[in-house]
């Protein structure tokens, strides 16, 4: 994977399904870089890492998560820098820090329904070793909104209601008309199976509508336009509410 450049100062390293690796974003900043989301692993952050250094562009100093779920969040121990998430993020990483990572606690997880069936299965691909995975919280705690000034260039957060998760912030760069939406117009995947509560999903289509952006990034698809995103959206309406 190489970086994919998306605007003057921002780029992703793009997804990858089949190891549930989502897309890492990377903000140039002239006091300072930084990433949206640290990766699923210290394997995958490195990746990113790698292809930064590359691009001779400087190391990311500051890391936000967009929400807990353990491939946006089980890097940030690895992270050589400060990591930043809203209190409900942390609050659901300080449980993760408690559980064991072997084989027979992910089972009995699995059975409780603690953890979702498509986590589980991507975890054991990820990780050749289970018993190496990390859980942190962050560094800096925020609470429903923080605003980043990275020198030439802004980064708007805001906590949202969605219909993937109870956490979840939106990152926002005016000056480049992106928007990082972690993955919250996806479905939910510990209770309802990757299905959508409606009440939240149109919740979030209308508090998003109100940003003025070009490009919008979620965590496991392509960049997408405004038109592209209206039509993923109308998607979503006719085959999942
Ligand atoms: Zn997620």
């Amino acid at each position: 994977m190489t970086l994919k450049k998306i605007s003057p100062n921002i780029y992703i390293l793009p997804f990858d399904k089949e190891r549930d690796r989502p897309n890492i974003g990377y903000i140039h900043g002239d006091k300072y870089s930084m990433l949206i989301d640290t990766g699923n692993s210290p394997a995958h952050l490195n990746d990113m890492l790698n292809e930064i250094k590359q691009l001779n562009l400087p190391i990311p100093t500051v890391a936000l998560i967009t929400h807990w779920h353990w491939d946006h969040t089980f890097a940030m121990h690895a992270f050589d820098g400060i990591t930043v998430a809203e209190r409900e993020t942390n609050q659901m990483l300080k449980k993760l820090e408690t559980w064991n990572w072997t084989k027979d606690d992910m089972q009995q997880r699995l059975v409780s329904g603690e953890e979702c069936e498509f986590c589980d299965t991507h975890i054991k691909i990820e990780y050749e070793d289970v018993s190496t995975i990390q859980v942190v919280h962050s560094n800096i705690e925020f609470e429903d909104h923080i605003h980043f000034d990275l020198g030439n260039i802004t980064i708007e957060v805001q906590r949202m209601i969605n219909p993937h998760s109870d956490d979840g912030v939106i990152a926002y760069c005016k000056e480049e008309q992106v928007l990082f939406a972690g993955d919250a117009d996806s479905g939910e995947y510990y209770l309802l199976d990757g299905g959508y509560d409606n009440e939240r999903f149109y919740h979030y289509i209308k508090s998003v509508d109100k940003y003025d952006f070009n490009t919008y990034i979620h965590g496991h698809l392509d960049p997408m336009n405004k038109e592209e995103l209206k039509s993923f959206w109308k998607q979503i309406e006719a085959e999942d509410l």
